[in-house]
């Protein structure tokens, strides 16, 4: 009887009979392998053998029809689960996946890096709901800070062409929710709390920032802050995450954690949050990963923020990136700003100019 090796199989030369030779490669699978694995195969199961027999065994394991770690298919009785972190094999149990743990880590974690970067460069290309102004509906542009006044009524940013037309039309209350202004900072306070009480996340954040800088008559806290927006993180907004990031980037207030900052830009950059993606931009091309640092600022300024073309353009100037990205970042850029134009932001614009 011959030995089941891999040149056995792999040996294309040979002149062998095809069909009678698969036949037999077959056979021997499931016989090896049933030997070699003993407990893991029982009478009845499909084994075509994992590990190192190669061929066939190995294509199924490739398109997850078996186990990798004993080469059991999959059946009614025996159900193969993905390894979650990857998605590339499949086992028959735990007690496989264990066994294989050693052998497949270094594929695994590649693989799950890989996926990782394709979610985090895919998503977040469109602006998140709160940067659009609720009036006019078009986005505000970038930095929002300078485009916007925010309402602590009804929580939502007015872009300054909206805020401005209401007021030319003598209305003073907020043009959105048409509540009275608050008048003084104990009021104001008031409401935010109001809201804070009801769970709503852009509240909490924004109880947060005065937390932050003391304001509304508040002491400055910063384990309050980190309360506050560790909360409304969970509660979905996505200005906390931004305002974490930039705690832990720069050290105002907490340990400088250059790690976690990054994790929490991650996570508002894949929802939409500008900044965040210019920022993590910066920080892979400070590290020196000018092509992952590239490719966050291109996205970033195709959605409108003028800093990341700036930084591509000195890119560019260093030799560190191509004029075709430079190119794609400005026309891209001059797109977005197109898009957030409107006669009241302009008059907004020209206004505000005057008055610096
Ligand atoms: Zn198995
Ligand atoms: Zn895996
Ligand atoms: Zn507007
Ligand atoms: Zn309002």
């Amino acid at each position: 009887m011959p030995v089941l090796g891999d040149d056995f199989q792999e040996g294309g030369d040979a002149p062998f009979d095809v069909l009678s030779v698969i036949g037999t490669v077959m056979a021997l699978f499931a016989i090896g392998v049933i030997m070699a694995r003993g407990s893991n195969a029982h009478a009845g199961d499909t084994v075509v053998g994992g590990g190192n027999s190669g061929g066939l065994a190995d294509e199924l394991v490739k398109r997850g029809e078996a186990c990798a770690n004993c080469g059991k298919q999959g059946s009614d009785t025996v159900r193969l689960k993905y390894c979650t972190a990857c998605r590339l094999v499949k086992y028959c149990g735990l007690d496989c996946q264990r066994a294989h743990r050693k052998q497949h880590k270094k594929a695994c974690k590649q693989r799950a890096a890989e996926l990782k970067d394709e979610q985090l460069y895919s998503q977040g290309h469109e602006r998140a709901e709160g940067d659009f102004c609720p009036i006019c509906t078009l986005p505000i542009p970038l930095p929002i800070g300078e485009h916007c006044i925010f309402k602590s009524c009804c929580m939502k940013r007015i872009c300054n062409g909206c805020d401005l037309a209401a007021e030319e039309r003598s209305m003073f209350d907020c043009p959105f929710c048409r509540t009275p202004y608050p008048g003084n900072e104990a009021n104001a306070l008031a409401m935010i709390q109001t809201r804070v009480e009801k769970k709503d996340p852009t509240a909490i954040n924004y109880l947060g920032k005065k937390y932050f800088f003391g304001d509304l008559g508040l002491q400055k806290d910063m384990g309050k802050v980190i309360e506050l927006w560790t909360e409304a993180v969970e509660l979905g907004s996505i200005e906390a995450l931004y305002n974490l990031g930039i705690v832990y980037d720069t050290g105002n207030g907490v340990k400088q954690d250059k790690a976690k900052a990054a994790e929490f830009y991650k996570k508002a950059a894949m929802q939409g949050h500008v900044e965040s993606r210019n920022n993590l931009g910066c920080s892979e091309v400070e590290k020196g990963n000018n092509n992952r640092g590239v490719r966050h600022l291109l996205i970033s300024a195709q959605m409108g923020y003028k800093d990341s073309v700036e930084a591509i353009k000195r890119m560019f100037m260093d030799g560190n990136a191509t004029k075709a990205q430079y190119a794609e970042a400005l026309k891209g850029y001059q797109d977005a700003v197109e898009e957030m134009k409107s006669h009241d932001r302009d008059e907004a614009k020209t206004l505000l100019e005057w008055k610096d």
